[in-house]
């Protein structure tokens, strides 16, 4: 399959047949995610979405999750940190976003996402290249160690083109896109932007981190053949 000239739907299509049912999509409910879920919702609603439930977000987020579930009727699957929001303010401090949002975001983000991803063959996510500096690197396809292949079908799209499709389609968007928010994450550590920042400019403002951490923390596979994964499409 030719990634770089394929639609997200047709890449989605290709993904759900070839590692069905070892995959599964992450998501935040923000506007790039609601595109996948509802291609997702029309493709296969089995697959189990991923929702990291720190604890921290924003009402309007949990509020807006369910509509989503009770509209599309996909399989939105919630995982935790292991430890208690007690343990947790002991453990770093009573304010573990401001004073260390790197360890906040390992104990409720990162480890969570490699037990959610526990078992899979493939990874769907919703990182676009115009998002931040952090993520114009990111391919459609990319293969990880542990046998784990990310796809990002919406990698080459722009802001633009995600807003199109959800006015075309109808698709409800998450209600603090229109209050200056572009992305969308926990409360603490979210802020509104202004225009012409990047979309992701409103994330963790003035700790120097852009990343929460589940998109790094797997080892990329440097390989240009990617002709085991491409086999069958
Ligand atoms: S985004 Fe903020 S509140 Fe959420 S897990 Fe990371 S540091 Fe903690």
């Amino acid at each position: 399959m030719e990634f770089e000239r394929s639609g997200p739907r047709e890449i989605l299509e290709w993904a759900l047949k070839e590692f069905w049912p070892d995959i599964a999509m992450s998501t935040g409910f923000g506007a790039s995610g609601m595109v996948l879920i509802h291609m997702v919702s029309q493709i296969n609603p089995k697959m189990k979405i991923i929702f990291l439930d720190t604890g921290f977000h924003f009402k309007e987020t949990l509020d807006f999750k369910d509509k989503v579930i009770e509209k599309y009727g996909v399989n939105i699957v919630e995982y935790k940190a292991q430890i208690s929001k007690e343990e947790l303010f002991k453990k770093i401090s009573p304010h573990p976003y401001h004073d260390n949002p790197d360890q906040c975001c390992h104990i409720n983000k990162v480890e969570p996402m490699k037990r959610a991803i526990q078992g899979l063959r493939a990874w769907i996510s919703a990182l676009r290249k115009d998002q931040s500096p952090t993520r114009s690197n990111i391919e459609i396809l990319e293969e990880y160690e542990g046998n784990l292949v990310k796809i990002n079908p919406l990698a080459n799209w722009t802001q633009k083109e995600v807003w199109n499709y959800l006015y075309h389609h109808q698709v409800p968007y998450h209600p603090l896109h229109d209050q200056g928010y572009p992305s969308i994450g926990c409360e603490p550590c979210t802020q509104a932007v202004t225009e012409g920042a990047h979309e992701r400019a409103g994330r963790w403002v003035g700790k120097g981190k852009l990343e929460c951490g589940i998109h790094t923390f797997l080892k990329k596979v440097d390989t240009h053949d990617k002709t085991s994964v491409k086999k069958g499409g």
